[in-house]
């Protein structure tokens, strides 16, 4: 048996893994580290896909510049000159209602001026001034049916259709908009809080002599996604922190560290485990290494989406904007579909366009077990419906991720309860990644980061004690 000992073990090289292994070393560089990866490649979720000049994401396709961690990290990576960037002032996303698309303005006052809302149904939101805090767990359909009134069901069904492919009448308020929940419950209203919120930065603004901040632009990278883990996996490489093909198959706890297993006649032994997991990947391994404290549940549902990549020509009159989404309402094949090369002119040969239809989602998992060539039919039916398109398209393809995204509902409070109470308990097991506060790479950024923090003010194991502890 080969044992290997590390300070700091972390379990997965997503963007979460890597994230709080690069914020780390940047900190503390002399400190033992190591991150495993079950897969050969890193990146989890991020990963991107290059055919016949087409460039297209498996799973996510970019994320807001306005977070100060995934800036730093983009340094730390060094590539601030492959960054390429959509400012979400300049474009417009459509919603499809009653069978057509309509444009949606950015900002939520301006959506609210938009004609899409009829007069009366203004006057109902701003009945959110005078409506009782909603007790309890609501899902977000009752919560912004109650607050709001129906007229916002559709955009509230495409905002969560559009991130968390999930469906408003299971996915919980308190998982998805924790902060908006809590300004509800201290001030009454939500509209109050966002005023008085923007009273406040605007007075802060005025006293630091500083404009108002524009939006915020979509981010990606010139080789697309995954340029960003691979670009942060090659640093630890060569720091030797990091070690794919490396399936930790158990857990369990050891003097005062932990001891991992692989599938191969090895252990690692380390003081801290960083679990940068899934949610559901994190429940399946802590479920055998704390019996005594077992998470509330099994398993939080997921939602799987496949895309179909459609390359056309220039003939094809795919409206300006980042794309649209369909609400459930509109009993469309797909959630909608992203204009990938009005945001990223690279992303297809010169003169042609590429479609990403988006398809399944937590409503119609069934439709993911369809064969390429009836998701490709039904899909360009579908969008050709609502976009001017050619009869055939140059480019077909379908990519079927196996990421899900973990959906937020019924339970979810109870396990983040169960995350806290753990890592009271046990001040060396640290627990982050895709679902457990959020599920956006900026999200898990800054979680690593938060970590890397916590990690580098704990006292460091030495490389002599690392010789003599553990065995
Ligand atoms: C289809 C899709 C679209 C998305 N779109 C967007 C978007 O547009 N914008 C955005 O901000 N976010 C988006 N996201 C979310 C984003 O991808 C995630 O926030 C992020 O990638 C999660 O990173 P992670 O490191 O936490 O998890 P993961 O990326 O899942 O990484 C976990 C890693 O752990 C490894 N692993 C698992 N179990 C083990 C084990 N036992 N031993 C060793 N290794 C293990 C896995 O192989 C994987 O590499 C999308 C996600 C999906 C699925």
């Amino acid at each position: 048996m080969t044992m290997h000992k590390t300070d700091i073990c972390i379990v997965g090289s997503g963007i979460s893994g890597l994230a709080a292994a690069t914020f780390l070393r940047k900190e503390q560089p002399e400190r033992s580290l190591l991150v495993l990866e079950k897969d050969e490649r890193p990146g989890g979720a991020i990963r991107s896909y290059h055919s016949e000049g087409y460039l297209a994401e498996w799973g996510p396709h970019g994320f807001l510049d306005n977070r100060e961690e995934s800036r730093e990290l983009i340094n730390l990576a060094g590539l601030k000159k492959n960054t390429v960037t959509a400012p979400l002032g300049r474009f417009v996303r459509y919603l499809c209602l009653n069978g057509r698309l309509s444009m949606v303005p950015q900002t939520p006052s301006r959506i609210l001026m938009a004609p899409l809302i009829s007069w009366p149904e203004k006057l109902r939101i701003l009945g959110d001034l005078q409506r009782p805090y909603y007790a309890g767990e609501p899902t977000v359909a009752q919560w912004v049916e109650h607050r709001f009134g129906p007229a916002l069901l559709p955009f509230a069904d495409a905002i969560y259709t559009g991130t968390y492919a999930g469906d408003i009448t299971k996915l919980r308020i308190d998982g998805v908009m924790p902060r908006l929940r809590r300004l509800e419950q201290e001030h009454g209203s939500v509209l109050k809080a966002l005023f008085s919120r923007m009273r406040a930065r605007s007075r802060e603004r005025k006293v630091a002599g500083q404009s108002k901040p524009g939006l915020p632009a979509m981010t990606s990278f010139t080789a697309g996604m995954e340029q960003f883990p691979l670009a942060l996996a090659k640093l630890l490489h060569n720091a030797s922190c990091l070690q794919l093909n490396t399936l930790v198959q158990g857990v369990r706890q050891h003097q005062d560290g932990w001891i991992l297993n692989t599938e191969r006649a090895e252990e690692y032994h380390c003081r801290h485990l960083v679990l940068a997991l899934p949610i559901n990947a994190a429940l399946a391994l802590m479920r055998a290494v704390l019996p005594e404290q077992p998470p509330p549940t099994e398993f939080l549902p997921e939602a799987r989406i496949d895309s179909v990549l459609l390359g056309f020509g220039p003939e094809a009159a795919i409206p300006f904007g980042f794309g649209y989404l369909a609400p459930e309402q509109e009993k469309r094949f797909s959630l909608g579909a992203l204009f990938s090369t009005h945001m990223f002119p690279e992303r297809s040969p010169e003169g042609e366009q590429l479609l990403e239809i988006l398809v399944g989602g937590r409503r119609h998992p069934e439709r993911l077990q369809l064969s390429d060539n009836d998701m490709i039919e039904q899909a360009y039916a579908d969008v050709r419906q609502l976009i001017a398109l050619p009869k055939e398209p140059r480019f077909a393809a379908v990519l079927r991720p196996e990421a899900g995204i973990p959906q937020p509902e019924e339970g979810y409070l109870k396990l983040l309860a169960w995350r806290e109470e753990v890592e009271k308990r046990h001040s060396n097991l640290h627990i982050l990644g895709f679902g457990w506060k959020g599920i956006g790479l900026n999200e898990m950024v800054h979680e690593a980061k938060l970590l890397a923090r916590t990690l580098a003010a704990k006292p460091m194991v030495s490389t002599e004690e690392l010789k003599g502890i553990y065995v």
